[in-house]
């Protein structure tokens, strides 16, 4: 699942030549008993099954290389992931995800292994695999080199805390739906100023909590051609 994933897409090159690495854990590897049993049924009688605490927390001692690596737990009742905490991740050395299948995991994990409760949004998928990936894709567009452009990630949505400014491609004219003139002006400090008054009017219309969180600089209409702010949530100690 993972491999088609990776290996078939945009981070295929950052994995090839080693600007990332992803490994994927088997959780039996890391049970003791003969059936190689991960999950059990709950305390109290509820139906369906949850992942045991020990093969989980015996994983983690095992590939984890330093202290203080992020653990995160993946859960539809966690913080949500965001474009932040991608970046403060993407400066750590190993990130480790916990996949929750079932009825998801020992509540122990949380309060005791992981460092991070996560959610990719308010549902709940059947397992932790496709969030778990979706972390990986957004945490190694910060990592440098993965994106060609860098610049371009700096000014892709929710960096500056604002949504990305609209793009144009040819051709010019597309069935009468044109190309604001003001891009082919060549005059990029007006071009600028237009993307970012752009950027700002959709934001305002679509996702005027960003502009209403703490980032200063989108408030004030700063650039966002700077770097993305680090993450400062709660829920974390790293930065
Ligand atoms: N019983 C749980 C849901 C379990 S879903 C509850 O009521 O909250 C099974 C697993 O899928 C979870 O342990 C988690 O790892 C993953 N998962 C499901 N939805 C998710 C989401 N929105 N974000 C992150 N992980 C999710």
């Amino acid at each position: 699942m993972f491999r088609d994933v990776f290996f078939g897409g945009v981070l295929k090159k950052a994995l090839d030549i080693g600007l990332i690495e992803v490994n994927v854990h088997n959780l039996r590897d890391f049970t003791e008993d003969k059936h190689r049993q991960v999950d059990d049924r709950p305390f109290g009688g509820e139906p369906g099954m949850v992942l045991k605490p020990e093969p989980l927390f015996k994983a983690v001692e095992t590939i984890r290389r330093a202290p203080g690596t992020p653990v995160i737990l993946l859960s539809p009742q966690g913080r949500r992931f965001d474009s932040r905490l991608a970046e403060t991740w993407a400066r750590s050395p190993q990130v480790i995800m916990i996949c929750g299948r079932y009825e998801g995991v020992d509540e122990r994990v949380n309060g005791y292994l992981a460092t991070d409760e996560i959610s990719v949004g308010d549902y709940v998928l059947t397992g932790g695999e496709l969030p778990a990936m979706l972390i990986v894709d957004a945490v190694s567009r910060f990592v440098p080199r993965v994106v060609g452009n860098e610049d371009s990630v700096r000014t892709d949505s929710f960096c500056g805390g604002l949504l990305g400014h609209p793009q144009y491609t040819r051709p010019r004219d597309f069935r009468g739906m044109k190309v604001p003139e003001i891009l082919f002006s060549g005059d990029h400090k007006k071009i600028d100023a237009w993307r970012q008054k752009m950027a700002h009017e959709k934001t305002r219309r679509l996702r005027p909590d960003l502009l209403r969180s703490d980032c200063k600089d989108s408030q004030k209409g700063g650039s966002r051609m700077k770097k993305c702010p680090a993450g400062k949530g709660k829920n974390h100690e790293y930065n």
